[in-house]
């Protein structure tokens, strides 16, 4: 077996957990760390073998995981570990995912999406650096950011229109009408993406009417801050953000030859049974409950060289269908809180992730 820190990073599907530090509030109210009882220390990677003591609790829990980052690690060192080798595969040609799963509050959008230091951003800046080396000159990377929201597609970079995806029979997953956006460095694509985290959080659309070049015919549609034809969706643990970078030859953008995406999920409580009083958020957590498990049972045939992959069983595992078939690769970050008062929470992300694979 692989001693801890030397899981192979070039697996076809890695699954990782993140504990978060304790924050000031949770500090404020004398929260304990669950370390000691859950303790994500005890998790030994790949031994499989090794017990958690819970001398408090009558329950014992033990997981085994490709990686497991606590406390102290921060987004650099995740993404070394992490999304890094997927930037090096999808310049190979390959297609790549990199999820954030877990409770809302445990850090998702933190690891994936934080304005200056998410995954996404990590990836970029090595992208671009790529994109200048001679061998990768004919290619420029293009960047898309949707959300699914009750089985629904809307576009964050385009006023929240509605998008329907169709396949294009040569397995590519297209979906109609989603703007892209040419990208080459870090400040143009925080413009574009950070445009899109507000559209996704408040639903409304910020005035921007400094879209600077390439993205010159766009602009204008940016600049109104009206709320999309398609009501707002102003919680984003209700809906996964996918945000896609393609590389596509200069020559010909309707060919695709790697993509990446960094997917942040909906918040993983949101679908358990919390028996919630009314309708709308009770149909929202079956929802989303349905998509994560489609998730899983996708991830899970893979894994498995299974023949049948229940791709149509959700809207998300519809979209991703291309990104899991073929030359493909995925990585899942389960993201958990520290605290005491969050442990069913966090017990019930790492048994998912413990089933993903
Ligand atoms: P989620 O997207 O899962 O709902 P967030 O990413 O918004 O959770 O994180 C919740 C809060 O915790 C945010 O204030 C975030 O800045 C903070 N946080 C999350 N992960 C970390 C971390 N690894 N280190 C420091 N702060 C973090
Ligand atoms: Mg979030």
């Amino acid at each position: 077996a692989n001693k801890p820190g030397q899981s192979d990073l070039n697996q076809k599907i890695r699954v990782c957990v993140r504990k978060r530090p304790l924050s000031r509030k949770e500090i404020d109210k004398a929260e304990k760390d669950i370390a000691p009882t859950v303790g994500i220390r005890s998790i030994h990677i790949n031994e499989p073998k090794v017990k958690v003591d819970l001398t408090k609790y009558v329950e014992q829990h033990s997981f085994t995981f490709d990686e497991v980052f606590d406390v102290d690690a921060d987004n650099h060192e995740l993404y070394q570990r992490t999304a890094l080798p997927l930037v090096k595969y999808v310049f190979d040609g390959g297609k790549a995912t990199c999820f954030a799963y877990g409770q809302t509050g445990s850090g998702k959008t933190y690891t994936m999406l934080d304005q200056e230091h998410g995954l996404y951003v990590l990836a970029a800046r090595d992208i671009f650096a790529l994109l200048k080396h001679p061998q990768y000159e004919h290619l420029s990377a293009w960047i898309g950011f949707y959300e699914i929201y009750q089985g629904q597609l809307y576009d964050l970079l385009n006023e929240r229109k509605k998008l329907f995806a169709r396949e294009d029979g040569k397995q590519n997953v297209v979906i109609s009408g989603l703007k892209e956006f040419p990208i080459d460095n870090v400040d143009n694509l925080m413009q574009v993406f950070e445009y899109g985290s507000q559209a996704r959080s408040t639903g409304k659309y910020p005035l921007h009417k400094s879209m600077h070049p390439p993205i010159p015919s766009d602009v204008n549609s940016f600049v109104f801050g009206s709320i999309g034809s398609t009501g707002a969706n102003a919680d984003s643990s209700r809906s996964h953000a996918i945000l896609q970078v393609l590389l596509k030859p200069k020559k010909n953008r309707k060919q695709i030859t790697g993509k990446l995406s960094f997917i942040d999920l909906a918040g993983s409580e949101r679908g358990a049974d919390r028996g919630d009083a009314d309708t709308k958020t009770r149909m929202e957590g079956a929802e989303i409950n349905k998509s994560l498990l489609a998730l899983k049972e996708c991830i899970r045939a893979l894994d498995q060289d299974k023949r049948h992959t229940p791709f149509r069983q959700s809207k998300l595992t519809q979209v991703l269908k291309d990104s899991f078939v073929g030359k493909s690769r995925t990585c899942m970050i389960a993201t958990i809180s520290p605290n005491q008062s969050n442990s069913e929470h966090t017990l019930n992300t790492l048994r998912y992730a413990d089933r993903v694979k």
